[in-house]
């Protein structure tokens, strides 16, 4: 019995009835992709494939042409098989491959099934002359250079390539690849003597996969449809990441975390099928649709985090979010000195840590350790990851220490302006407020990075009580310095989780309880886009 499985998606279609002008549509949604299943098999000099049956073939016009079917009791074993090998030069259909192969394995050779295309097979014999195949076989033969792998169990020995694909023969459409399952189809991408496993997959079915890995499966649905489309939206993007290695994403968190069949959830099933085709573009293009679980009340620039200026990947208030994202850390003047030595700074023993840039969000951009013999400056990821050794990395930026910094986990785009404690008439600004963010100091404002500012002042005889008022129309980062330290050690308060840039997994949570729909959420994380299908 012939098999033809149907594996294509009509995504290709309905993009080029979009009403989007056509030099805007620089994009195609690709029907499938291939995905490295690096977590379970990267490297490997042999994979489990637990099924009993396995159907053989290839892609052709987005379609699993099989040209042939094994069987075994147990299960198969992938394995690299690369090297030399005489290959009959007649074709013959995978039985008659099979037969002639065991046969000649009787008499003591490496025999395969080779697949060559279509329904056509060979045989293919490992390490042995032509001229004694050519004898054992009657028929003529050459000799060959494969890079492949295998697939035995029971009686069956195969020969494949990497463009040869297989299918597990069961109910559900599956295989089990060491232990996990997955959708649609299985091959392995060999460099010499190793092996990665990789899914060739209907794009939205590798979504089932993926949704239900970045997201909790119990948030609303809303929030879920926002984060179906920023997956397939990054997915796309990131369509080059593993180029020359045989795949196009892999399913760890350097693409996306891709668990496969077992993990799906109807939920997140449901909201990759209700926003089929949808990606989030930008002047046409798909956006790289990042994401972070908690923002901690303010979203950040992309420049902040990483080193480009994104247009749609701009700083933005949280509406609210779901839970509570708090955090602490603590760590000691002692800890630090010692971190700082292990470190090789060369700046001495620590003694103070001093926050020198602080966001509108409150977030803090940039501080420096104090040494007895010099200072030390930590920004974007570092200034997160740096204590790692000492205290555990923290969670996000958005934080204070001892109490000292911004003021976070503040909610809410109405402009709120706050003043801190008095300040003396003729000083600097000890405080500024914006969108409801003070800055909390007992040191001194250096300036404001060109923000427009006006200042009322209220003098009574002792002091000057001032209301700053500033235009937070924009986000700004303020240069700041404001000492940390206290008896000898630094609390670390914190809410988030994550570099922030783009949509808050928490907000987006909340802003779906609030009744927003998915585009809104898309539209509030993603500055300026649209939503294209
Ligand atoms: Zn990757």
């Amino acid at each position: 019995m012939k098999l033809k499985k149907k594996i294509a998606s009509l995504l290709a279609c309905s993009l080029l009835v979009a009403a989007v002008p056509a030099e805007a549509m620089a994009y195609s949604v690709p029907e499938t992709v291939r995905v490295g299943l690096e977590s379970v098999c990267k490297g490997a000099s042999s994979a489990t494939i637990g099924e009993n049956a396995l159907y053989i073939g290839i892609l052709w016009d987005g379609e699993f042409e099989e040209g042939g079917a094994v069987k075994t009791n147990g299960t198969f074993t992938a394995k690299p098989a690369t090297g030399e090998f005489v290959v009959l030069e007649s074709e013959m259909d995978l039985d008659e491959a099979m037969e002639l192969a065991e046969d000649l394995t009787k008499m003591g050779y490496d025999a395969y099934a080779h697949y060559l295309m279509d329904q056509e097979w060979t045989v293919a014999v490992k390490d042995a002359s032509r001229s004694e195949v050519e004898d054992a076989a009657r028929e003529d033969a050459s000799k060959k250079s494969i890079e492949a792998f295998s697939v035995t169990g029971g009686e069956v020995k195969l020969l494949l390539k990497e463009d040869a694909l297989l299918m597990g023969g069961n109910a559900d459409d599956t295989f089990k690849l060491n232990n996990k399952s997955y959708r649609g189809m299985l091959t392995f991408a060999v460099t010499g003597n190793t092996m990665t496993a990789v899914n060739v997959i209907d794009l939205d079915e590798y979504l089932y996969g993926v949704v239900p890995s970045e997201m909790p499966r119990s948030y609303e649905k809303e929030a879920l449809k926002a984060q179906a489309v920023a997956a397939r939206t990054y997915a796309m993007t990131k369509l080059g990441a593993h180029v020359g290695s045989g795949y196009q994403l892999c399913d760890t968190t350097n693409c996306q975390v891709y668990k496969g069949y077992n993990n799906e959830a109807d939920t997140t099933t449901a909201a990759v099928d209700a926003t089929e085709g949808e990606v989030a573009c930008y002047n046409g293009s798909p956006i790289e649709a990042v994401f972070s679980t908690s923002s901690g009340g303010y979203t950040e620039n992309s420049e902040n985090v990483w080193w480009a200026t994104v247009p749609y990947l701009r700083a933005v208030p949280e509406l609210a979010e779901y839970n509570n994202n708090a955090w602490t850390k603590e760590l000691t003047l002692d800890e630090l000195s010692a971190l700082l030595e292990t470190k090789g700074a060369g700046i001495g023993k620590a003694k103070d840590i001093v926050i020198t840039k602080l966001s509108t969000g409150g977030r803090v951009q940039e501080l420096q350790i104090v040494g007895t013999a010099g200072t030390k400056t930590l920004n974007k990821e570092t200034l997160r990851t740096y204590f790692s050794a000492a205290c555990g990395s923290l969670p996000s930026k958005m934080f204070t220490i001892n109490g000292k910094g911004g003021e976070i986990g503040q909610y809410g785009i109405e402009t709120v302006v706050k003043t801190e404690t008095p300040v003396k008439s003729g000083g600097l600004l000890a405080a500024v407020a914006s969108k409801g963010i003070v800055a909390k100091t007992d040191g001194a404002l250096s300036h404001l990075n060109g923000k427009k500012i006006s200042v009322d002042v209220e003098v009574n005889e002792t002091e000057a009580k001032k209301t700053v008022s500033v235009d937070n129309s924009n986000y700004e980062v303020y240069s700041v310095n404001i000492s940390t330290v206290k008896d000898g050690r630094f609390v670390f308060e914190g809410v988030g989780a994550g570099h922030g840039v783009g949509m808050s997994q928490n907000g987006a949570q909340a802003m779906a309880q609030m009744g927003y729909d998915y585009e809104e959420i898309l539209k509030h994380y993603y500055t300026g886009i649209t939503i294209e299908d």
